[in-house]
């Protein structure tokens, strides 16, 4: 496959064969080993119908099912644009949370070991059931896919506040749960408020290097401030409602004329009743992982208050597998889409800022963002007041040895206002698992200063580091891509792991 370098942090893969757009493939050189697998998913990807601008990478790049992990696509709702649960992810609303403690690290040092003893008991996690949450019902089952956080928080599980520095206010209105099957249900009754396993992770940080004090003040956080980082989605409800529907569609592609070079694909167009089904079904299970995420967070702030006496505020939470109806400008047919300053205002709040300077015209799309972040610029509708001049708090997990990062959202960001959403794997859980064991990669952590409770010593191998790419790599690139700003590096003291 043709690999055209544009730029150093930006490749083209001409369009050809039955691709309807080129791939653009957000790398480094260095980023490009290894990836041949998941950029022929990028050109499987650029054949659906509806697709606009191109097929995206991100520099996180790698396999996954049917769209590769870090991508990114968009679809034209009007011009018979699909919605592939494929380019979402069985994680449905998989995301990230950063709370920031009202102290720093130097003085948190003596209560770590009982924070982390605390975490270990109030955190439930694990492949299996078990959440913070005993449901009394179906219809709190109900509340929570309709209501995700701001249910929880309406419960008492939080404060008002969250809600403001949470995507979409913590909830989205267009949850449709009568499509969310028996079998999702069965399962989402007994995992609500859990991390689940392996990828998963609590983790206590502190803020090591700052590289924009105004935007990281904004932020609310500082160097050497201590945080917390939740990262973990809608478990079986997610995985449940993907698979229900991927056969859906499976089925009705022929009714809708379309054919996709991998099953995996398996869409439907967005106005068609399979289409609205899913969107509807994904909506709810993005609702339960808000939820999920809230209820964690809740749990460790009780830690934090009894264990160290410290308060925990919410930074942002945002998802990185969601597909979400946007506005944004696109250019002629086979033409990328334009990176006017001021991406997409979602339909709902009307056009945003730079809506008349863009030159493309602004489409209503349906953005896939698969393992890739939404990363709003300054100015942007959406965001809370407080945020508005400094643009969206991107939430970016490295490691649990190595590092993380928060970075934030710029004027003209491509890809849909999109960026990376971790360091991406480059070793298979199975082929991590072989080069290490879990006390080896535990023993290391803890010989670092860092404490970990993990629920299984095979997770810990799977996750070891090694596993990933170069974070600092992943990130370097994406800004010189112009996807997003550094703010601030953050490593890890203790880590939960599922
Ligand atoms: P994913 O959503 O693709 O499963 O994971 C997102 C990212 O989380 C991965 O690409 C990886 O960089 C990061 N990650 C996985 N485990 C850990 C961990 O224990 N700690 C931190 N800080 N990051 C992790
Ligand atoms: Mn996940
Ligand atoms: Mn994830």
């Amino acid at each position: 496959m043709e690999l055209v370098e544009e730029s150093p942090h930006r490749y083209r893969i001409p369009a050809h064969g039955a691709m309807r757009v080129p791939g653009v493939v957000f790398a480094s050189r260095a980023l490009l080993t290894d990836v041949r697998q998941a950029l022929q998913q990028v050109v499987n990807v650029a054949t659906l119908p509806g697709i606009v601008g191109a097929s995206y990478a991100m520099p996180d790049v790698h396999w996954g099912y049917g769209f590769p992990i870090g991508g990114v696509a968009a679809t034209d709702v009007a011009d018979g644009g699909v919605v592939s649960p494929g380019g979402v992810g069985f994680d449905i609303s998989c995301g990230v949370r950063l709370l920031a403690a009202d102290t720093d690290a130097e003085a948190f040092r003596r209560a770590l070991p009982a924070v982390m003893d605390g975490l270990d008991r109030a955190i439930p996690r694990g492949a299996g059931p078990g959440g913070v949450w005993h449901l009394t019902g179906p219809g709190q089952l109900e509340r929570i896919l309709a209501g995700g956080s701001r249910y929880a928080v309406e419960e008492g599980y939080g404060e008002a506040r969250d809600l403001t520095r949470c995507e979409d206010g913590g909830a989205v209105a267009d949850a449709d749960t009568a499509q969310v099957g028996p079998r999702a249900r069965e399962r989402g009754l007994a995992q609500v408020g859990s991390l689940g396993s392996g990828n998963h992770f609590l983790e206590v940080q502190w803020v090591d290097e700052v590289y924009d004090a105004e935007v990281a003040d904004a932020f609310g956080i500082a160097a050497g401030q201590v945080c917390v980082m939740i990262h973990c989605g809608s478990r079986g409800v997610g995985h449940q409602i993907c698979t229900d529907h991927v056969r859906a569609m499976d089925r009705a592609m022929p009714r809708h004329g379309i054919t996709v070079p991998d099953r995996q694909l398996a869409c439907a167009p967005v106005d068609s009743p399979e289409g609205r089904d899913y969107l509807g079904a994904m909506a709810a299970a993005a609702n339960y992982g808000r939820a999920n995420r809230q209820l964690l967070s809740d749990a460790a702030r009780r830690v934090f208050r009894r264990a160290a006496g410290a308060r925990l505020s919410l930074v942002y939470d945002v998802s990185h597998n969601l597909a979400k109806i946007e506005s944004h400008p696109v250019a002629g047919p086979g033409v990328d889409a334009v990176a006017g300053p001021g991406p997409g205002a979602s339909v709902e709040t009307g056009t945003g800022p730079g809506a008349e300077t863009g030159p493309g015209e602004r489409r209503r799309l349906c953005v896939h963002r698969k393992g890739a972040t939404r990363a709003f610029p300054p100015g942007h509708p959406d965001l809370p007041e407080d945020l508005r001049d400094v643009g969206q708090p991107v939430l970016i997990p490295g490691t649990m040895g190595t590092a993380s990062y928060v970075l934030a959202g710029v004027p003209g960001g491509d890809a849909f206002a999109s960026t990376c959403h971790g360091a991406g794997r480059v070793l298979s859980r199975h082929q991590a698992a072989r080069e290490t064991t879990g006390a080896q990669v535990r023993d290391r952590l803890e010989a670092a200063g860092i404490a970990v409770r993990p629920r299984s010593l095979r997770g810990l191998s799977e996750e070891t580091p090694e596993a990933y790419k170069d974070v600092t790599e992943v990130v370097a690139a994406s800004e010189g891509a112009g996807l997003c700003r550094t703010v601030a590096r953050l490593v890890p003291l203790g880590v939960v792991k599922g």
